[in-house]
């Protein structure tokens, strides 16, 4: 119920305006993103990497409506892929990108040829991009446009949410030789026409999903804070007799940092998922959705500042 009160907030334009506006202190933004520029992600990560940790990048923004907003994007990936380059942070640094910020809704040919460009420069720069999974109704088209950027870069990543129904299927398709696949649990509001509804029918789907991913010839890449879903990834890599190099755990910037590093101490490759830029609205109402605890330390934190 409150989970998706938030995230029919995080849609509005109007609760945007009024939490903006809202002098909540930068240090609580900031607990779940890098900053504003490249350079605060930039630095960000070249921590992260000291510390023995891998990390995918995300500039903030979804659902653009017009072509400059979208090439806006594109740039912005483009610069970065280059900075990074340049500070030497690739391969342990890629990028994730939502095809919504490079124009899907309204033009689906011009977000490909954005993520195409984006994919063209990453390769160059000798890394590699994961497309985001966003609500339910963009999947078809996310899957269209990363079955067709894989045929030039096939290390294209996608990612599955284990709420839709659909996806077990879709991680039979996508377990095959080379297919780097992020398995989580989904993020928005969906309806029971689609999506699970009980945490607990998201948690077993959860498992057959992994169970494909894990059995099959991909790289799995297991993005997941909930401790029993990591054991489980753990049991089913020395089942399948996975080398850290054949799978991955990822988790979010600023959610459970210590069991980001011990799991990165025992030799497991672990990507952090580090998002940056001014759009932080969304990601981080998707944020306290998923923790009532968090929302709590956010609205102490606008009442003490307000
Ligand atoms: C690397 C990565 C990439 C992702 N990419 C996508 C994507 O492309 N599309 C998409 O729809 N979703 C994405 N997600 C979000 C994902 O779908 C879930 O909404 C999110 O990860 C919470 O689910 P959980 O598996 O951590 O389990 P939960 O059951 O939500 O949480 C398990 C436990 O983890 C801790 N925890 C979880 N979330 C938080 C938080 N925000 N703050 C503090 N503690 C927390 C708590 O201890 C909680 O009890 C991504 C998640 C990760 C880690």
């Amino acid at each position: 119920m409150l989970r998706s009160a938030i995230l029919a907030a995080a849609r509005s334009n109007r609760v945007e305006r009024l939490v903006e506006s809202a002098p909540v202190s930068r240090s609580i933004v900031r607990r779940f993103i890098a900053g504003e520029h490249a350079d605060d992600a930039l630095a960000c990560t070249r921590d992260l990497v000291a510390d023995g940790l891998a990390v995918t990048i995300d500039f903030l923004g979804e659902d653009t409506t017009n072509p400059q907003q979208a090439e806006a994007t594109r740039d912005e990936y483009i610069k970065l892929l280059d900075a990074l380059h340049a500070a030497e942070l690739t391969p342990a640094a890629e990028v994730s990108l939502k095809l919504s910020a490079l124009g899907q809704v309204f033009d689906e040919k011009l977000a490909y040829e954005h993520a195409r460009a984006i994919c063209a420069k990453a390769t160059e720069a000798g890394t590699t991009v994961t497309l985001d999974a966003e609500d339910h109704t963009t999947t078809d088209s996310t899957l269209e446009v990363l079955a067709r950027l894989r045929a030039d870069f096939p290390t294209t990543g996608a990612v599955v949410q284990s709420y839709l129904r659909r996806t077990e299927a879709d991680c039979r398709e996508l377990a095959v030789s080379g297919s780097r696949v992020r398995l989580c649990k989904g993020a928005y509001n969906e309806p029971e026409s689609v999506a699970y509804q009980r945490r607990l029918d998201v948690d077993k789907s959860y498992v057959r999903c992994l169970n494909v991913l894990m059995s099959g010839a991909g790289h799995p890449m297991i993005a997941t804070h909930d401790p029993r879903l990591v054991a489980i990834g753990e049991d089913r890599a020395k089942w399948f007799d996975r080398t850290p190099d054949e799978f991955e755990f990822q988790m979010l910037y600023g959610v459970r940092p210590d069991e980001q590093r011990r799991l990165a101490e025992l030799g497991y490759t672990v990507r952090v998922y580090l998002p940056y830029g001014t759009q932080w609205y969304a990601y981080m109402m998707r944020r306290l959705a998923e923790r009532p605890a968090n929302l709590a330390f956010f609205a102490r934190a606008l009442r003490s500042k307000g």
